[in-house]
């Protein structure tokens, strides 16, 4: 069997699992890093060749892929990472760090169900990852951080050892003190974001290390080790032996929630207006497989060879190619999906069937929009309306 044949399968397989999905995004303010921690999680995780990772590649759709008849979306791709010995299928949605995309981040906030808060260790906290740290939270989805550049601070900025565990402290501290005011609530109910218990990881993404409490304990590394190999610019040592890969995937796995757990939370901050004990209430409240399929539309993309493609999360049910669904707000006319597909590193494959709790591509619904509500039902209470909430306005006073 080919090498992506088994991937295939791997996938397949762990997209019928929900407690073994992580659908996540990675929040940042522009030029922090998002590109490059992306990129090298993919190839890290084998997803795309090491060369090409760093360079943006599977951004890009080339001639060959494009030959082959592979599809690469740059807004989502997904990876299967070990933790534990059992494996996990990540669906990643790529979020713009840039203001002007503020709303293409609200649509990928409500995909997803935890967040890699991403912030350049030098600059730290920046408005933009204010603004997208408040969307994550409006809509339920819950943080860890990844501190980037770390190799910045002691290269560039010469810090010592000490100065350098202060920043990043204060970095932490910042980002704990925005979540604090904007959701008090989840702040203290565990959202706290706390290195010694692993919802912190610290690192370079150019130079694809990285750092964590539990990475720590486990490798017997320390901060010492990372502060000795940095200065001496040992980065492949630092590679090899706490890999970016590892440390990030092992945080999102162990601190993220899965849809199963995710769901019960979020569906009543996404769907207000929905009554919790109707078939379809209950059924996304479960993330149930067997109830009627509903499905936020969070992106259309044109796909050149299979037209339009409609990208986003399935809260309940399963859809198959073939299966008739009804667009809300819409003349109720019947849209029959034509391709049902996910996503295995950048390529989007078809798969027979696909279950609740999974980020959904589909071809068919000749009806949706971004912020479309579809189901097998005739009817039902939409989803909440995509709402971006922009920087807060400054007040001076006079
Ligand atoms: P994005 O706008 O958030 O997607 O940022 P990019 O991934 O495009 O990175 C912006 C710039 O920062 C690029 O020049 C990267 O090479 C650089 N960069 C990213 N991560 C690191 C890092 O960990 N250390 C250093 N020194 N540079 C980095």
């Amino acid at each position: 069997m080919t090498r992506r044949k088994k991937m295939v399968e791997r996938v397949t397989e762990l997209m019928g699992t929900p407690e073994r999905i992580r659908n996540i995004g990675i929040v940042a303010h522009i030029d922090h890093g998002k590109t490059t921690l992306s990129d090298n999680l993919l190839a890290g995780a084998g997803m795309i060749s090491e060369e090409i990772a760093g360079k943006a590649c599977w951004m890009d759709s080339d001639e060959e892929e494009q030959a082959r008849g592979i599809t690469i979306d740059s807004s989502n791709v997904s990876m299967v990472h070990s933790y534990d010995n059992q494996e996990y299928l990540i669906n990643m949605i790529d979020t713009p760090g840039h203001v002007d995309f503020g709303g293409d981040v609200t649509r990928a906030m409500r995909a997803v169900d935890g967040a890699v808060v991403l912030v350049d260790a030098v600059e730290g906290t920046m408005p933009q990852t204010e603004t997208v740290l408040r969307q994550a939270l409006k809509e339920g989805v819950k943080p860890v951080l990844f501190v980037n550049k770390v190799d910045r601070l002691i290269n560039e900025l010469k810090v010592d050892e000490v100065e350098m565990q202060i920043r990043l402290g204060k970095v932490i501290d910042k980002v704990n003190k925005l979540i604090k005011g904007m959701n008090e609530e989840a702040y203290k109910n565990g959202w706290k974001l706390d290195a010694a218990k692993g919802t912190v990881a610290f690192g370079s993404a150019l130079y694809n290390w990285a750092i964590s409490v539990p990475y720590m304990k486990s490798s017997g590394i320390t901060f010492k080790d990372i502060y000795e190999k940095c200065t001496t610019n040992d980065m492949k040592w630092l590679g090899k032996n706490s890999p970016l890969c590892e440390v990030v995937l092992d945080m999102v796995v162990r601190n993220l929630p899965n849809p199963l757990d995710a769901q019960k939370r979020r569906v009543p901050i996404i769907w207000q207006h929905g009554t919790p004990d109707t078939t379809e209430g209950k059924s996304m409240l479960a993330c149930d497989p067997n109830g009627p399929a509903c499905l936020m539309v969070t992106d259309i993309s044109f796909d050149p060879h299979a037209g339009e493609v409609s990208t986003g999360r399935l809260f309940s049910g399963t859809l198959k190619r073939g299966t008739e669904c009804y667009v809300m707000g819409t003349a109720l006319k019947v849209n029959r999906l034509t391709q049902v597909g996910i996503f295995m590193g950048a390529e989007r494959i078809e798969v027979e069937s696909l279950p609740a709790g999974n980020i959904a591509a589909v071809t068919g619904l000749k009806d949706a929009i971004v912020g479309s509500t579809v189901s097998t039902l005739r009817e039902m209470t939409p989803f909440e309306s995509l709402k971006h909430y922009s920087e807060p306005v400054m007040t001076v006073a006079v």
